[in-house]
């Protein structure tokens, strides 16, 4: 019998994008699998677990699809622990909805396990322990940022959700998260031939602003002194509660 909870066959690329020009793209919260000691070490004191994936995020930057369970399936029993089977979301844990049903769809194996591995991002990790809150769940991974997907297993950070969007102001390329200072009024002064000066494989995120203005003829932006930026937004916990239209 399987151990997907949600059995099919797509298993890759299933959430991506092609751009205009033809160039595959996707953008979504891009994490990291934690070291095999890490996740061992979390375990260490429960046998019988459960994988929880989901064919969003997860999958995109290959820790949570199903090839990624099927692989921590046969690292955890080559170490002991009995992998009871998996709870695969279509779409991103982050739906708390979709994931409780397929919890429910596969109760008995949840009622069976000591602990739960999350192979998704922090809130995916988060939303099992919230429906959940009897038994433990770990997270198998690191979130990292927002980012772009330029090609596979290649990701790039584009957004650290400051709560408060300047890409207006900016020809919509973020100094938040792409310059390395996070510098509002850039540049710093080190760019050099165009990339920063903390790391030389990267391009000046003011620099390409710069470009990016001057093509659009809105070179004045990047001449007015913006005012200290309300960073009080950028902190959690946060709530939005959309109207509905
Ligand atoms: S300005 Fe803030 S919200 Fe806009 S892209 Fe940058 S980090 Fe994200
Ligand atoms: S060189 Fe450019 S990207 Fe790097 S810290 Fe300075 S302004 Fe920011």
């Amino acid at each position: 019998m399987s151990k997907i909870s949600n059995c099919r066959e797509k298993t890759v690329f299933s959430s991506a994008n092609t751009n205009v020009s033809g160039y595959l793209v996707s953008h979504m919260i891009v994490m990291d699998l934690k070291s095999s000691e890490d996740i061992l070490e979390m375990l260490d004191s429960f046998e019988k677990v459960v994988l929880f994936g989901d064919s969003g995020c997860a999958q995109m930057c290959d820790v949570g699809g199903i090839l990624q369970l099927e692989d921590m399936d046969d690292f955890l029993t080559g170490h002991g622990k009995k992998v009871l089977g998996y709870i695969f979301v279509e779409g991103g844990m982050c739906d708390a909805n979709a994931l409780k049903q397929e919890i429910d769809a596969n109760i008995e194996m949840i009622e069976e396990a000591d602990a739960f591995l999350i192979q998704a991002c922090g809130v995916a990790t988060q939303a099992v322990v919230e429906l959940l809150p009897e038994k433990e769940a770990f997270p198998a991974v690191d979130s990292k940022f927002l980012g772009v997907m330029p090609e596979r297993y290649h990701h790039d950070e584009r957004c650290s959700m400051c709560g408060e969007c300047v890409l207006h102001l900016t020809g919509g390329i973020c100094p938040v998260s792409r310059c390395a200072k996070g510098l509002l009024n850039g540049p710093c002064g080190g760019s050099m031939d165009g990339m920063c000066e903390r790391d030389l494989e990267t391009e000046c995120a003011w620099q390409l602003i710069y470009d990016r203005l001057k093509k659009l003829d809105k070179l004045d932006n990047i001449k007015k002194i913006w005012e200290m930026k309300d960073w009080s937004l950028a902190r959690g916990p946060r709530s939005i509660v959309h109207e509905e239209i």
